[in-house]
């Protein structure tokens, strides 16, 4: 058996990486026509890792995701950086009876998130202002890590069993009787293939394309920002992630800070990958000044521009088989939380292509596609 991986990033990386534990392996050939991944998703993300989820996939997923970050350098040889700090959501008076549900189910799933009140959130964090918040939820596996030391430990660890990445673009399909029977290339190269992933990310929906699937994935273009704050070292070795009602992140990055928040409209060409500057004197400083006063004096020291791999249905994975092309797998949609979900998301994807090969794969039945096509689809509110 063959299959052939299209995107070499977090999740093209993990799917190898799991297909190449089984015992009896099948050829792995993961196309990537960007090595280094410096415009993918995977290298210009911010690396954070979370159990504050609104559905009960994600939590699983995101427990799955902390489990493996955890023993990293067991699994893949590799220091993955792994800080756990919690991100703190902050709720106002329109969204505290929601957040008081998502802990409620978080916890049911068995994650250790606590819900706190302003007087609680106070306490334990004196220099952030609780004006107009009415609860606030941490949890304790929860905080950050090196995206690039996670992909790399997967990428080495596939190679090392076999799997061959080529530097390549593909541009096609040939499809047989509704299967796919070989992956093109922009070189003029054909991969034949028995199975093929769609692990393109933001790119996802052009790849489906050439099988005639419309795939709701497109790129959204998000801006971090570094920032700096005088006299706030003793907040930078302590904080949390926090996010702000107002839709607004922040979180320590070595001695200063990062911070992002949703642009109000996409750039005309999302591939030039533009930082929005305007974001953040317009929103994001408002913000978190009056969160954090220490904030007022906040210097953007850089920035950067990365693409969500953005599900416009319902902001959430998309994984398995697509029922209109069996042996075409998909592992992309994830919106902004697929990195702390590739090690799930893959392990899960591999022991469908491989069926009865791993039953102790974490069971993410609800990011299957059908969801989207039976209109039953719900949104995951907890995007960041
Ligand atoms: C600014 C930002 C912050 C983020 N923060 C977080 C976070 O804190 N936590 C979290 O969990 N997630 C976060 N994410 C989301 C996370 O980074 C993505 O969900 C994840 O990296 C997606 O991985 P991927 O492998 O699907 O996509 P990518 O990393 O984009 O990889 C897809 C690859 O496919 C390749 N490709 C595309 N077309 C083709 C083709 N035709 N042929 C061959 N290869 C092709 C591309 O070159 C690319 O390398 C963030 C994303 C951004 C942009």
């Amino acid at each position: 058996m063959h299959v052939v991986i299209i995107g070499g990033g977090i999740m093209g990386a993990s799917t190898a990486w799991w297909l190449t534990r089984r015992p009896d392996p099948p050829g792995v050939t993961v196309v990537e026509p960007d090595p280094a991944l410096k415009r993918s998703a995977t290298m210009l993300s911010a690396g954070g890792i979370r159990q504050q989820f609104s559905k009960p996939d994600n939590v699983r997923a995101s427990a799955f995701g902390w489990w493996f970050l955890s023993r990293a350098r067991e699994l893949l040889g590799e220091d993955v950086g792994l800080r756990r700090r919690g991100y703190l959501i902050l709720a106002g008076p329109a969204e505290a009876d929601a957040l008081a549900r998502a802990v409620a189910m978080q916890r049911a799933e068995g994650a250790a998130t606590e819900l706190l009140t302003p007087g609680a959130i106070a306490a334990r964090f004196p220099w952030l202002s609780v004006a107009g918040v009415a609860a606030g939820a941490i949890g304790r596996d929860e905080g950050w890590f090196d995206p690039a030391a996670l992909h790399r430990g997967l990428k080495r660890g596939a190679q090392a069993a076999g799997a061959r990445w080529i530097r390549a673009e593909a541009s096609g399909f040939e499809v047989e009787a509704g299967r796919i029977g070989a992956v093109l290339l922009a070189d003029g190269g054909r991969l034949h293939c028995d199975a093929a992933v769609n692990a393109a990310g933001p790119r996802a929906g052009q790849v489906a394309a050439w099988a005639g699937i419309a795939l709701p994935v497109r790129p959204d273009i998000r801006t971090v920002f570094h920032l700096t704050a005088p006299d706030s070292a003793a907040i930078a070795a302590a904080a949390p992630l926090i996010v702000d009602p107002a839709g607004v992140w922040v979180r320590p990055e070595g001695a200063g800070f990062i911070a992002g928040a949703a642009s109000a409209r996409q750039p005309d060409d999302p591939w030039s990958l533009p930082v929005d500057w305007n974001l953040f004197e317009a929103r994001i400083w408002p913000v978190l000044a009056r969160r954090v006063p220490a904030f007022e004096r906040l210097r953007v020291a850089g920035a950067w521009a990365g693409p969500y791999d953005w599900n416009e249905v319902d902001q959430d994975g998309i994984l398995g088989a697509d029922p209109a092309c069996p042996n075409l797998f998909h592992i992309t949609g994830f919106s902004g939380h697929g990195l702390q979900h590739a090690p799930a998301a893959g392990r899960a994807l591999a022991a469908m292509i491989l069926p009865g090969t791993d039953p102790g794969a974490p069971e993410l039945a609800g990011l299957d596609i059908a969801r989207l096509r039976a209109g039953s689809a719900r949104a995951e509110t907890a995007i960041i």
